[in-house]
């Protein structure tokens, strides 16, 4: 099966992705089993094997997860049993899950934007999130109990 960009857009759109190592799990629909299942070319076929092969560009054969969570499509954690050891044609990245940064990052990110020292998509940038979320970090819209302060809209674009 040959996939288009637009078929790979869609699927990751599905896929909870986390870090590297981590599972990411599937989060449309599941076979009874616990496989993820996804409709593509009017064919629905297993997730695992979809996250695969956007990964090897190979359809693979048989897919086994080796860290045995059924509904995971971190193709770092699905193998082809009778296929060799192949090269990824992806160069997967996390997806960071903004809500990882802790309390004392949060703070950071604050106090760096309150000081002028960076903007927001400097921060974004430093912090591997992106710009609209540093905003309301900033403005203490989202993550309230952090602490550090808190800059009102509108206010401390000017970076040193
Ligand atoms: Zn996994």
């Amino acid at each position: 099966m040959a996939l288009t960009q637009r078929d790979a857009e869609r699927f990751w759109r599905k896929v909870q992705r986390g870090n590297l190592d981590e599972c990411w799990p599937w989060k449309a629909s599941r076979t009874n089993a616990g496989y993820g299942q996804f409709g593509v070319q009017g064919k629905v076929v297993g997730a695992h094997r979809v996250a695969y092969c956007l990964h090897y560009g190979v359809w693979p054969d048989a897919a086994r997860h080796t860290c045995n969570n059924p509904v995971c499509c971190n193709p770092r954690h699905i193998i082809d049993p009778t296929a060799p050891r192949r090269a990824p044609i992806s160069h997967l990245q996390p997806m960071h899950s903004q809500s990882r940064h802790n309390d004392a990052e949060i703070r950071q990110m604050r106090e760096l934007y309150a000081r002028g020292k960076a903007t927001q998509a400097q921060l974004a940038q430093q912090y591997g999130a992106t710009q609209p979320w540093i905003g309301q970090v900033v403005r203490g819209e989202c993550r309230k109990k952090a602490g550090g302060p808190i800059t009102a809209f509108g206010r401390g674009r000017r970076a040193a």
